[in-house]
């Protein structure tokens, strides 16, 4: 059903796996969409009035700005940023305290967690003065458990959901929910970069062991479509999760009750 008919989004990491997902499912329910990536855009998803797409490193200081402004170019009939989906991560190496090298820690948390941060206060400005809107966070089982990934992906989660929670908080008088998702294994560009031939060496998107404990890479048995993960970003970016706000969805197919 289009129950995003009229509505407008930007959704970041939107050229693979839950991204894409995300934006073939929202372009489905009637959205207008910005894509926003590292990679260039993708070519599943054609571009027209309802997907424009604008090529960024998050990591960048004017990125979030800059997000804004090609949204206000691409839809210029659109006042509102009715839906924001800080969708985009990177995987660190599994390592701990004592292995963290300074520029994994740096990357990670400067995708995971600064960029959706700061992407979200531009994001509000525009929401608080246009009657509210819906911001969904891509956390992870990682978010709220200790034993996932290594500390940089694991802390970065974790103060995701942090920053989610106090943004539901201080902003919902200015009818802005805000919420966020726990996937625990889904296939995507990060789940293959545990084969090393494939992976590049260029981002630090690196698979942490635990998820080869849960999903077998070869067959990818254990682990759920992107679409799963899409479609629960649908439900808290819309409507239908009218009155939900701070509230963290475990999509994990159970692996949450650990
Ligand atoms: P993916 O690698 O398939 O897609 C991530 C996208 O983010 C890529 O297109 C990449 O280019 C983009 N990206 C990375 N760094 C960027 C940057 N600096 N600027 C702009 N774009 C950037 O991975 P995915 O699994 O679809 O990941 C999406 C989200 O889901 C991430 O936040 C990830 O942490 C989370 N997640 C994934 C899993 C899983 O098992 N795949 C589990 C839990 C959480």
């Amino acid at each position: 059903s289009r129950v995003l008919e009229g509505k407008a989004a930007i959704i970041t990491g939107a050229s693979s796996g839950i991204g894409l997902a995300t934006v073939k499912l929202f372009i489905d329910s009637g959205a207008t969409v910005l894509g926003v990536d590292l990679s260039t855009a993708p070519s599943a998803v054609p571009l027209g009035e309802n997907f424009q797409f604008h090529q960024v490193n998050l990591t960048e200081a004017s990125a979030a700005s800059s997000i804004v402004a090609a949204f206000a170019s691409a839809f210029p009939s659109k006042a509102n940023i009715d839906i924001l989906v800080n969708n985009a991560g990177i995987m660190d190496n599994n390592e701990g305290v004592d292995t963290l090298t300074d520029d994994v820690y740096q990357r990670v948390i400067a995708v995971n967690l600064t960029a959706p941060i700061k992407l979200m206060g531009e994001v509000v400005k525009i929401m608080k003065q246009n009657g509210g809107g819906s911001i969904v966070n891509v956390s992870s089982k990682a978010g709220s458990s200790g034993a996932s990934a290594g500390v940089a992906y694991t802390a970065s989660k974790h103060g995701l959901l942090g920053a989610t929670k106090n943004t539901a908080w201080l902003y919902k008088e200015d009818s802005i929910r805000c919420n966020a998702i726990s996937p625990g294994a889904v296939r995507t560009n990060i789940a293959n970069s545990m084969d090393m031939a494939r992976m590049d060496l260029s981002s630090s998107m690196k698979m942490a062991p635990v998820i080869a404990c849960h999903v077998n890479t070869q067959t990818g048995a254990g682990a759920a479509g992107p679409e799963v993960a899409a479609q629960a970003i649908l439900f808290l970016a819309s409507d239908l999760s009218k009155g939900i706000t701070g509230a963290v969805l475990p999509v994990d197919n159970g692996w949450s009750v650990i």
